[in-house]
């Protein structure tokens, strides 16, 4: 089969689940045994989301190939389970450098670079590259930003151009919203027609709308909407608010958005997937109605900033037939005065991720409490190194212990900045970045937690890491080193045999967390919570 091009657009307003419908689509695709993938272009002038602040853009999400990227591409790896790569995240930073970089090589000698054709032909070959390097029988491409927005003019120019050159191979789904305005008592479909002209206006006529709503539209509203914008009635699409985004492929293929672009593509529908592994999963998560409860330590206080950490939980609850629920305790207020309170009623503890001092002293007092009372904890990367920290001013003795990170100039520097990248001086994309292999040690907590194998891989992002020169005497004091990279002897995950659960990871398991595999270090920490909480 040639290759189809589903693009998805968004109109109206930004944050209506365009990575969730695109990852939808996405898993019912590949549920009819399709091979997919599924990428986004962001119109924003950056090279990736690197050097953002979760703030602006949530988490940044890395690929196993080491690109830091949207964090829509973990909601296609949650939901498809199909890994994605560097190909799989572009941004106009990313194409205006390639095409500038060509400009100065002399590739255009004599020419004027313009955005048409020069910015929209390197987007559409960046559209098109995936299926070049892989065999795949649908590319799923998500724009980012709202139609509208001056800088996703180029990308959607492009589509145009695609659309016309790829005939039936391609389609458009919009994604727009309908507000209910209660005063009216009305849902609004306005917002979605001028959207639709709006594209209509840019030459693209789309074949599929899916409404995002807060209340159900009837089928009038329904036949009025395909009315004014061209479209199918049967490819008018609701997608009313649900309580979990897991529910949404099912409610999607209940409503026909995978077959319905089949229809639009020539492409035979065949039979409905039953999706029994994913149904089983959302009846699991139903039932489980016992509650675990883990404090998230981190200095973010919004949503996004842990998206993959919240879903990793979740997954490894749902699998351990718990609900967990999840409470942010902001590390800038945790004191030795008030931790007790600050971490009351959790059976678990997350040490987050992050970069900088602010609140990491937070951090340290959390992993203090957490140790000394055996309260399971599981530390990421900066929270790994907050335990490793911790331990050595409180176990180790040395009070001004610290990462060269926070204190260039600490003389127990217990986390240091890594050889290789001392001599780095650029920020963007110049971390340790990727999977990359690490050996644990037989008999560890860890090993057993990943059933027994002895050659993991893992993402990172990091820049600083453990001092090998401490790590005898951390060893001896009780803190094991018990998963190395093989390859420069990094010290990728220590534990504390003794205590419950306490176990702190270099790397971001969350990044490899899906719907039908959860990892195995969140299903051990959440059974090692669960434990305590039926204790209690
Ligand atoms: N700031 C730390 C480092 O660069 C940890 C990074 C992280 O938590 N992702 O090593």
């Amino acid at each position: 089969m040639e290759t189809k091009y589903i693009f998805i657009t968004g109109g109206v307003a930004s944050s209506l689940g365009k990575g969730i419908i695109s990852a939808s689509l996405g898993k019912l695709l590949q549920a009819r045994g399709y091979k997919i993938t599924i990428q986004k272009f962001d119109p924003y002038i950056n090279i990736d989301p690197g050097t953002l602040n979760p703030y602006e853009h949530g988490e940044c999400y890395v690929t196993a190939d080491g690109m830091e990227t949207d964090l829509d591409l973990g909601h296609y790896e949650r939901f498809t389970g199909i890994e994605t790569s560097r190909d799989n995240s572009v941004t106009t930073g990313r194409i205006y450098l390639s095409v500038i970089e060509r400009e100065r090589r002399g590739d255009y000698l004599g020419k004027t670079i313009q955005v048409v054709p020069h910015i929209t032909d390197e987007i559409k070959r960046r559209i098109l590259l995936n299926a070049t390097k892989q065999d795949l029988d649908f590319v799923i491409t998500e724009i980012g930003g709202t139609i509208g927005d001056i800088e996703s003019q180029p990308f959607l120019e492009a589509i145009r151009q695609l659309r016309w050159e790829l005939g039936r191979n391609a389609i458009n789904v919009h994604l727009t919203y309908v507000p209910y305005l209660a005063a009216a008592g009305e849902l609004k479909t306005k917002p979605t027609q001028t959207s639709v002209k709006q594209l209509q206006g840019l030459g693209i006529q789309p074949e599929v709308l899916v409404l995002r709503t807060e209340h159900h539209l009837s089928d009038e509203l329904r036949a009025k909407v395909a009315h004014f914008c061209n479209v199918d009635v049967e490819a008018v699409i609701q997608s009313q608010d649900l309580p979990s985004i897991y529910e949404v492929p099912v409610n999607m293929q209940h409503q026909g958005l995978d077959s319905i672009c089949l229809k639009k593509m020539g492409v035979e529908v065949g039979p409905t997937p039953g999706l029994g592994p994913w149904r089983n999963f959302l009846e699991r998560r139903k039932k489980a109605t016992k509650v675990v409860r883990v404090g998230l330590v981190g200095k973010y206080d919004l949503q996004d900033a842990y998206k993959s950490i919240l879903e990793s939980l979740a997954h490894a609850g749902t699998y351990n037939d718990y609900k967990v629920k999840t409470t942010f305790i902001n590390s800038e207020h945790i004191t030795s005065e008030n931790v007790e309170k600050q971490l009351e009623g959790m059976n678990g503890i997350v040490i987050c991720p992050g970069f900088g001092t602010r609140g990491i002293e937070g951090k340290i007092i959390a992993a203090e409490y957490t140790r000394t009372h055996d309260i399971p904890t599981f530390g990421i990367c900066l929270g790994m190194q907050m335990m490793v920290i911790e331990f050595a001013r409180n176990v180790l003795g040395y009070k001004d212990a610290n990462s060269a990170e926070m204190n260039p100039d600490t003389p127990h520097n217990v986390i240091d900045m890594m050889e290789e990248q001392k001599s780095i001086t650029q920020k963007g994309g110049t971390m340790r970045l990727g999977a990359y292999e690490c050996e644990l040690v037989e008999g560890s907590r860890t090993w057993d937690a990943y059933g027994e194998e002895t050659l993991i891989k893992e993402r990172h992002r990091h820049r600083y890491e453990f001092n090998n020169r401490y790590q005898t005497e951390y060893e001896a004091h009780g803190m094991k080193c018990v998963g190395i990279n093989p390859a420069a002897n990094l010290v990728e995950i220590v534990e504390i045999p003794e205590k419950k659960w306490y176990i702190g990871t270099q790397f971001h398991p969350e990044y490899s967390s899906t719907v039908l595999n959860p990892h195995p270090l969140f299903m051990d920490f959440i059974k090692a919570c669960i434990h305590g909480a039926t204790e209690a």
